[in-house]
């Protein structure tokens, strides 16, 4: 039977006959959001108000750090084992580890070990897997490409500065693993720390530069700049001429949205400098990293709302990584709900190479299969870009723009011609996704370059 329906009409004007079937409603699960008290659930939260929940002092001075504040938190929610198992991974990941209340509260803790932001945020030592051996601490070459330390410049018209080294939380999968959070057992940190001094030489070099239009304010996280710092910064860079636009990144609003609602300062410090920079005739926005649909809350509603009054604009780059959102089902739940929220789908990266994370990686062919569902769920100004940071400073290339893709050996070649002309980047596929037998091809060292050659000189033969 027909599911088409006549829609109520002006009187006097021929009936509207509805082409579409009525829709399902489980499709319009984007827009649900959670609210209330679900804070309350973690026992040290139980009696924690709406008020304490939304102050952002709060927030960050209840952060997990240690299994043993994570044990204080949870308490009988897990057993045992499950500390214990945090404890391993704890002692041998190379990131820090801290967990905002928030993102604590948001974990399906009756399942742990297959929750997507637990996955994310607490490393444990029974999933760890053997690093990828092509892998270094540093695979975007970020050191090798900065003028002054803090800098980089591989793109002709844009630079990333790093202003610090600390965040609101700390994700398992950073790529900047190098520099943020403070030293663990697994890694000694390069020091980016606040500095007036190593500031101000990154702005001579950018002033010294004509080429450089767009400056990227990173770290670390932007959220952790105080309110007269996101200024000193703002103010800096929109007076140098070049510049023209600017955005500050921070995966804050996905793991402490409070910050924006209770944090006057640092919210009307930001809007300061977006108006100014409005008023210069250069863009000003917020970039900020959602992984899942499920760090999307009421909460995260009002401080959205927020920002869209103030007229700022806000953009998300995803990582895409394996239990958390290596599905089209949950990519498309991510679109869709940040886009109903006017957050803007901008990147899904491919997981890159990063120590520690092997189980969290996926392979090139998941992202293509993943981004033929996404696209085309709604409109092409809120569908992501699919990229691969391509290892070695190649820069971000489209997933699809490999010249060529062994999936066997699992070793994809990319080239960037406006980045680095006449290079090969070679991006490779998790091990545990390999046939067994070229997984022991990847145990012996002598095969490495038989394979990487191979893959480089069929590129080749393409290109030709
Ligand atoms: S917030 Fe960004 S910089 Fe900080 S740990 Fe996470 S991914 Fe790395």
């Amino acid at each position: 039977m027909s599911a088409l329906k006549v829609l109520p009409t002006v009187p006097g004007t021929q009936p509207i006959i509805s082409k579409k079937p009525a829709v399902d409603p489980s499709t319009l699960a984007y827009k649900d959001l959670l609210r209330g008290p679900f804070w309350q659930r973690i026992p040290a939260y139980a009696s924690v108000t709406e008020e304490q929940f939304l102050d952002h002092n709060w927030q960050a001075k209840n952060s997990i750090t240690s299994p043993a504040k994570l044990l204080a938190a949870v308490q009988e929610l897990v057993p045992a084992a499950f500390i214990q198992d945090a404890e391993l991974g704890f002692k041998h990941s190379p990131m820090s580890v801290r967990v905002s209340p928030y993102m604590l509260s948001l974990i399906d803790w009756e399942n742990p070990y297959e929750d997507p932001l637990r996955i994310q945020f607490i490393p444990m030592g029974s999933k760890l897997k053997a690093d990828h051996p092509k892998l270094d601490l540093d695979s975007l070459h970020e050191q090798a490409d900065a003028p002054v330390p803090g800098l980089t410049h591989r793109y002709q018209d844009k630079a990333l500065f790093l202003a610090l080294d600390t965040c609101p939380v700390y994700c398992r999968f950073c790529t900047r693993s190098y520099a943020v959070g403070v030293d663990t057992e697994e890694v000694e940190k390069v020091s980016l720390k606040v500095s007036s001094e190593r500031w101000a030489r990154a702005f001579e070099y950018i002033a010294s530069r004509p080429e450089l239009e767009d400056i990227v304010i990173s770290g670390g996280d932007a959220y952790q700049l105080r309110a007269q710092q996101i200024e000193e910064i703002g103010d800096a860079l929109l007076a140098i001429p070049n510049v023209r636009r600017m955005r500050f990144a921070t995966k804050g609003p996905a793991v402490m949205p409070q910050k924006l609602l209770t944090d006057h300062a640092w919210t009307d410090a930001l809007t300061r400098v977006v108006e100014k920079g409005r008023k210069l005739h250069k863009e000003v926005v917020l970039h900020t990293h959602f992984n899942h649909p499920k760090e999307i809350t009421g909460i995260t509603e009002d401080a959205m709302n927020k920002l869209m009054e103030r007229g700022i604009t806000v953009r998300n780059q995803s990582v895409l990584q394996r239990g958390v959102n290596d599905s089209p089902e949950t990519m498309t739940m991510l679109v869709k709900r940040m886009g109903h929220l006017n957050i803007h789908a901008y990147y899904v990266y491919v997981h890159d190479l990063v120590k520690g994370v092997e189980d969290l990686r996926t392979s090139v062919d998941t992202a293509i299969f993943i981004e033929k569902h996404v696209r085309g769920s709604t409109a092409g100004i809120n569908t992501p870009t699919f990229v691969v940071d391509a290892p070695g400073g190649g820069g971000k290339r489209d997933v699809h723009s490999f010249e060529y893709y062994d999936r066997e050996t699992g070793i994809s070649v990319y080239m960037a011609p406006s980045v680095k002309a006449g290079q090969y980047f070679l991006y490779f596929d998790p091990l545990h996704q390999l046939s067994k037998a070229v997984q022991r091809r990847w145990a012996d060292p002598a095969e490495h370059d038989l394979m990487t050659n191979a893959a480089i000189a069929k590129a080749k033969e393409r290109i030709r």
